[in-house]
């Protein structure tokens, strides 16, 4: 071999001094010669392996693999790759290899100097490395790695799915090419100014894809830093949250929308409106604000079922859309209100054709689930600017407007006037001094004679309120109970009028009054109050009042309204004694064959068909029929406002029992009555 001994120690501390293995094996595979490292990692002693089959120190599988590779390779040229080896205890090393064949002469192959690294935690990284990267790719979860300018250097399968984008496509290019239209250029700075100072963001983004269309994200975005705290990378990692959004944007349209109809709603409605206001200044142009109320809707719902009212309000809606002009607004206010904003209209006039054209348009029957139908709507216009630019105001002025229409016959539509402003105003009076009235002992009772027309006998009164306000003298009802309907002060002051009544009729009574009946007037709103039977059965344990003597007054719309809930009232008050008379009988529906049902005693005929006798035919002709038809039902009959010996002598001769009026005498305090008698 022809080393010095120095050339040979200096070898020796050059492989012992090796990390790697080095593992030298004759032709026979027997080991020759290993360096410390080797026997290490291997964990034997270095005279252990000695003379040992290289082998010896394989799993059985590996063998053959070895085997070809120290033979067929190692013989021609140098190799390396990665392999196990068996450690001492059992468990297997991951080493690389390098295997360089010797030969004797230049020529005779006589073994291999195998060099070893260990490779395990290489493998353990690359592994781990794999596994990490298939769970990407594999991953529902949208990932993207750009650097640190924004270049998209990897987008996994997920994300190019989503975005339509092949993986190679997209790589190289900046990340604004995901940029959708929505996501504003300074909310992604935002984003790029917390990402770059370090931080992470997260947030939702919305990405435009490859065809344009959009999706919305849930993104996380990190930035990865090198040894010196450099960005160097941004990760993007995020979940599809676009049906979350569509989801949420229903329910948005839901808080808009009116369920039932697909109109706007009350709050979308506002929106628009007040928008709508700022525009009119800005353009100097006209709006006009419709309020619209279907005349007798209830009485088709109530009658005809829920389902056919639903079906009413739809077709409603789609008649009223059909009406307008794209850039109305048509909104449903609850129940069967609507209002219509127009905008840019041609003031007083064009409103006026709007009007007409949903008069017109409606005014055709429909036909629903096998019923005819036709609806008709009272409408309240008012005008911006000329009438107000306060959203709150020309609401309730379209609403004021709505009720004259109601008012004048329904089935019309009305302007606001200031007029109705006034009648506003002076509404919102009186029912401030109502409630005071009420505390101060101003409500009166009056009471107006009813006389029997077969003996001209005083037979009964009507009790008729009166208010005696400190200021302005007496009020008649007509000036405040709709107020007090309208307000719900009609149930307080229901309540003291009956009390009161009942009062004074004792201190008649005492004072020799003969009469058997009072008659007292009842308003909707106190015969749909739950409490009613309550609030009069505890007047009668005041007062003392014998529930025989009572007679309520009950207009017939009231009753027609809910025919079976009146029934039952009707039936509960008649069970403690008290009569029940129909009031204004035909003004309203009039029908007698409704009458048939309800549990009552007896009719007024509205003062309206008396006034004109003997002058108009029809009058008497509708009277005297009334009186015979309820006569065929067993009620009794009283005629109001009998002024004239006319009138008597006409209602006598067709039987009516009662007659109150001027003629024997006007609604009177209680002293006058006594001495009226
Ligand atoms: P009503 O129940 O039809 O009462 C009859 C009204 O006709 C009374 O007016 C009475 O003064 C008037 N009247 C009676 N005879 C004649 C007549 O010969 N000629 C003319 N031109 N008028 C006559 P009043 O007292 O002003 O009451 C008006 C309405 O106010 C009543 O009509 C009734 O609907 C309501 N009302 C009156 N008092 C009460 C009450 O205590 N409670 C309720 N809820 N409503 C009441
Ligand atoms: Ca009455
Ligand atoms: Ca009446």
């Amino acid at each position: 071999m022809g080393k010095s001994k120095q050339e040979n120690d200096l070898y020796h501390q050059l492989i012992e001094g090796l990390h790697e293995g080095v593992w030298l094996v004759d032709e026979h595979h027997n080991t020759q010669f290993v360096n410390q490292a080797m026997a290490n990692l291997l964990g034997y002693s270095v005279a252990e392996m000695l003379r040992k089959n290289i082998f010896d120190f394989m799993a059985e599988q590996d063998k053959a693999v070895w085997k070809h590779l120290l033979i067929q390779y190692a013989k021609t040229k140098s190799y390396s790759r990665g392999l196990e080896l068996l450690h001492k205890d059992g468990h297997a090393i991951y080493v690389r290899i390098s295997l360089s064949p010797i030969f004797e002469n230049g020529k005779e192959y006589h073994g291999t100097v195998v060099g070893v690294i260990d490779d395990t935690d290489i493998r353990k990284q690359d592994l781990e490395l794999k596994l990490l990267s298939s769970a990407v790719e594999q991953s529902a979860t949208l990932v993207m790695i750009t650097n640190e300018v924004g270049i998209i250097q990897y987008v996994n399968p997920r994300l190019c799915e989503l975005t339509g984008y092949m993986a190679d496509e997209i790589t190289g290019q900046n990340v604004k090419i995901l940029r959708s239209s929505s996501f504003k250029a300074s909310e992604l700075a935002e984003v790029w100014k917390a990402i770059i100072s370090g931080d992470a963001w997260q947030g939702e983004i919305s990405t435009r894809k490859k065809n344009g269309e959009v999706f919305w994200s849930l993104m996380s975005i990190s930035p990865i830093k090198d040894d010196n705290e450099n960005v160097i990378n941004f990760v993007a990692v995020g979940e599809d949250i676009t049906q979350l959004k569509n989801a949420q944007s229903r329910i948005e349209q839901l808080a808009y929308v009116d369920g039932l109809t697909g109109l706007a709603n009350r709050v979308l409605f506002r929106d628009r409106f007040e928008q709508a206001l700022k525009n009119i200044v800005r353009t100097k142009t006209d709006a006009a604000i419709l309020y619209l109320d279907l005349d007798q809707f209830k009485r088709i719902n109530d009658s005809l079922g829920h389902d056919v009212g639903d079906a009413l309000l739809m077709n409603v809606a789609d008649r009223l859309r059909d009406c307008v002009r794209h850039q109305d607004t048509v909104a449903r206010m609850g129940g069967d209100e609507f209002v219509i904003l127009l905008t840019n209209i041609d003031g007083v006039t064009g409103a006026t054709l709007v009007a007409r054209k949903i008069l017109q348009v409606m005014n055709k029957p429909i036909r629903l689930l096998s019923h005819e139908i036709i609806i008709t709507p009272s409408i309240g216009i008012t005008m911006a600017p000329a009438d107000s630019l306060n959203a709150d105001i020309l609401l309730k002025n379209a609403d004021l407007a709505m009720y004259r229409a109601k008012s004048k016959g329904r089935n019309n539509y009305q302007f606001f006037t200031s007029e109705m402003n006034e009648r506003a105003i002076r509404h919102l009076e009186i029912e401030n001094d109502l409630r005071k009235a009420l505390d101060q002992d101003q409500i009166e009772i009056h009471f107006q004679p009813q006389v029997s027309l077969s003996n001209y006998e005083l037979v009964g009164v009507e009790a008729l309120v009166r208010w005696n306000h400190p200021e302005r003298g007496i009020i008649y009802p007509d000036q405040f109970i709709q107020v007090a309907e309208e307000t719900g002060l009609i149930i307080p002051l229901g309540w003291q009028i009956l009390k009161q009544s009942c009062q004074q009729w004792h201190t008649m009574k005492s004072k020799g009054l003969q009469i058997s009946k009072m008659a007292v007037n009842l308003s909707a709103r106190q015969f749909r109050d739950p409490n009613l039977l309550e609030m009069i059965q505890a007047i009668f344990d005041r007062t003392g009042f014998n529930p025989l003597n009572l007679e309520l007054e009950i207009t017939e719309t009231l009753l027609m309204e809910d025919m079976d809930h009146a029934i039952s009232v009707l039936k509960q008050l008649k069970d403690i004694g008290i009569s029940i008379s129909i009031d204004d009988f035909g003004t309203g529906y009039s029908s007698l064959s409704y009458l048939k049902r309800l549990p009552i005693d007896s009719l007024k005929v509205d003062r309206s068909f008396i006034i004109d006798i003997p002058e108009d035919k029809d009058d008497m002709a509708i009277t005297a029929a009334v009186i015979a038809m309820a006569h065929k039902l067993r009620l009794k009959v009283t005629a109001e406002g009998v002024e004239t010996q006319a009138q008597w002598n006409f209602l006598k001769r067709n039987r009516c029992d009662v007659a109150q009026g001027y003629m024997f005498g006007k609604p009177m305090p209680a002293d006058d009555l006594l001495k009226h008698q």
